[in-house]
């Protein structure tokens, strides 16, 4: 019997092509349908490479629906080749099946995706899987990973397991946690990143370590958010950020390869003031121009009093401007709502058709000004101007929302590119707490830029080495250079709040190893399940895991979390 290259040599249905007529084969897999037709029984049999189909004449048993079975027989030539699958010129007459299972009705078809709502899907899912489509996503996943991983291979990184039953490590949400039987009273946490470790490896000599690594946090949900995801984390010794950022986009370039998109590298690189002044947004989808201008030279004293009083008051005026689109006011009122959302006081707009004003601002502003305007934002013929005025963070913001909703929404029109990367760097060490303290930008083991003196006296003011890498207006890497001096370690930790006590009792064995020549070190962690998802055009993230939970945490297909065994809760909780 001839073995095409098969799955460890054995034939797989989706394989056999014209040149393999006349050979016998024995075929695995899973019964897709059953016809029946001029006294023949059709098959289509399916396997993990595809689908043939296979004749059955004469006496056999009638397998149904995912009922997995055997087949033995021959390749033949089709009398009628069905062009739209690959195995369509040929068939398979059968002379032996034989069932190896059974199948209950399934509760979805896996020959047709119905849309079914997420909890029907994922409580199925080894029956979503199984549809082609579906299977694909994790075998391109397997194949980035792959890529990953021999790319650091051979650039020298070692691939060190870390715990995960560990202490907390910071990462800006909560922790989950597991209590300890010996320890009474005392908790494990699960770490929200290898973060501690992977510097303590950087103590103990491996100077290039990753690991592709489940991390957990526990936080809200929403937004594409799972409890736990995948990173590739990695640090490396003697470095600076430019060898960061070319490892990265060498590792972005084996992604995107083994996926089959082309990358234009270098990637972008921006400030982190930049992206929120040009994109009004951390994290800019420079698949589009940078849409944000500064107005007040144009519309100044024309005329727009809340303009004028928001100026006076120390203000800015940012615009940003849409050929071609005309929003209606409900749709105006609608974007609104998203610039409220990010403290914008209001969105000012007017539509410029025919070459004539009309809508918003259009009755009272001066036209001439608006045309400066609207022009300024790089549009020369009709469409929409908008803008807001007020304090500047806040302005940004909300039209930084209004421009990722009109993309959402398609109102954009096509990027520029399928795919942009962008670096966005040199990232604020601290973001307020909004209770007059601070908190980590990142996390606080980021290295500060500048001036140092500043680190207790004005820290908001210090900017740090950490960057993001940004991926289609999504966040897709993260990473710093790490303080690697003790003092100025504690520093940190202290501006942050933490006392002498709770440094100790928190951060003790890693403030003790930088004691001991902690070289200068910084890394990178990818996130991976995000990365699949933009590569492979999967509309969320719950479709590249396989397994996914869902908004509340809760597992689709085992229902976790639930009741404890009383016997593995004895002792636990009593202190
Ligand atoms: N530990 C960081 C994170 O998980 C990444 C890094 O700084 O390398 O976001």
């Amino acid at each position: 019997m001839k073995m095409n290259k098969g799955l460890g040599g054995r034939q797989l249905a989706g394989e056999l092509r014209a040149t393999d007529a006349g050979n016998p084969v024995r075929l695995l897999g899973w019964v897709q349908t059953l016809r029946e037709f001029g006294g023949k029984s059709f098959l289509d049999l399916r396997d993990v490479s595809g689908l043939v189909q296979v004749v059955l004449e004469g006496d056999f048993p009638r397998p149904r629906r995912e009922w997995v079975v055997e087949i033995i027989g021959t390749v033949r030539m089709r009398p009628d080749p069905n062009p739209d699958l690959p195995t369509g010129q040929v068939e398979i007459v059968a002379d032996a099946l034989s069932v190896l299972n059974e199948a209950q009705t399934p509760p979805l078809y896996v020959d047709k995706d119905d849309n079914e709502p997420d909890e029907l899907r994922f409580k199925y899912r080894y029956l979503d899987l199984r549809r082609p489509q579906r299977g694909e996503v994790l075998a391109l996943r397997s194949k980035i990973v792959h890529s990953l991983r021999d790319l650091l291979h051979n650039e020298g990184f070692l691939d060190v397991e870390t715990p995960v039953l560990t202490k907390s490590t910071p990462e800006g949400a909560r922790d989950f946690l597991v209590p300890s039987r010996e320890r009474k009273g005392s908790w494990y946490a699960l770490p929200q990143s290898p973060q501690l470790f992977k510097q303590t490896l950087m103590g103990s000599g491996i100077e290039r370590y990753y690991q592709i690594v489940r991390c957990f946090r526990d936080e809200d949900l929403r937004g594409n958010r799972q409890p736990e995801f995948t990173q590739l984390d990695l640090e490396m010794a003697f470095v600076n950020e430019e060898d960061i950022f070319g490892l990265g986009e060498r590792l972005f370039g084996a992604a995107m390869t083994s996926a089959g998109h082309p990358l234009s590298a270098p990637f972008i690189r921006m400030t982190h003031t930049d992206a929120l002044k040009n994109y009004g947004i951390d994290k800019p989808d420079t698949r589009f121009p940078a849409p944000l201008y500064d107005l007040a030279p144009t519309l100044g004293g024309k005329g727009i009093k809340f303009l004028d009083g928001a100026l006076e008051k120390g203000g800015i005026v940012v615009g940003m401007a849409v050929a071609g689109f005309f929003p209606s006011r409900k749709v105006v009122s609608t974007l609104e709502e998203h610039a409220k959302r990010m403290g914008a006081g209001g969105l000012a707009w007017a539509v410029r058709e025919g070459g004539s004003w009309r809508g918003g601002v259009a009755g009272f502003a001066d036209h001439v000004a608006l045309d400066e305007s609207i022009n300024l934002c790089g549009v020369a013929g009709d469409g929409v101007l908008f803008f807001a005025s007020g304090d500047a963070l806040s302005s940004r913001l909300g039209l930084g929302a209004v421009h990722r909703s009109l993309r959402d929404n398609g109102d954009l029109g096509k990027p520029n590119t399928p795919h942009a990367f962008c670096w966005v760097t040199d990232f604020p060490l601290f973001e307020s707490d909004g209770d007059g303290g601070v908190v980590p930008s990142h996390h606080p083991f980021t290295l500060p830029r500048g001036d140092l003196p500043l680190l207790e006296n004005d820290p908001l003011s210090l900017s740090s080495y950490a960057y993001d890498l940004v991926m289609d207006g999504e966040e897709i890497a993260s990473g710093s250079l790490r303080c690697h001096n003790h003092d100025l370690q504690i520093r940190i930790l202290k501006t942050l709040g933490h006392s002498e006590e709770s440094l100790g009792e928190r951060f003790g064995f890693f403030l003790e190893m930088m004691r001991y020549g902690l070289p200068p070190h910084g890394g990178l962690a990818v996130g991976i399940d995000r990365l699949v998802m933009l590569l492979t055009g999967s509309p969320s993230i719950r479709d590249v895991i396989a397994f996914p939970k869902s908004a509340s945490g809760v597992c689709f297909l085992t229902d976790a979390p639930g009741v404890a065994d009383p016997h593995s809760l004895d002792g636990l909780l009593d202190t």
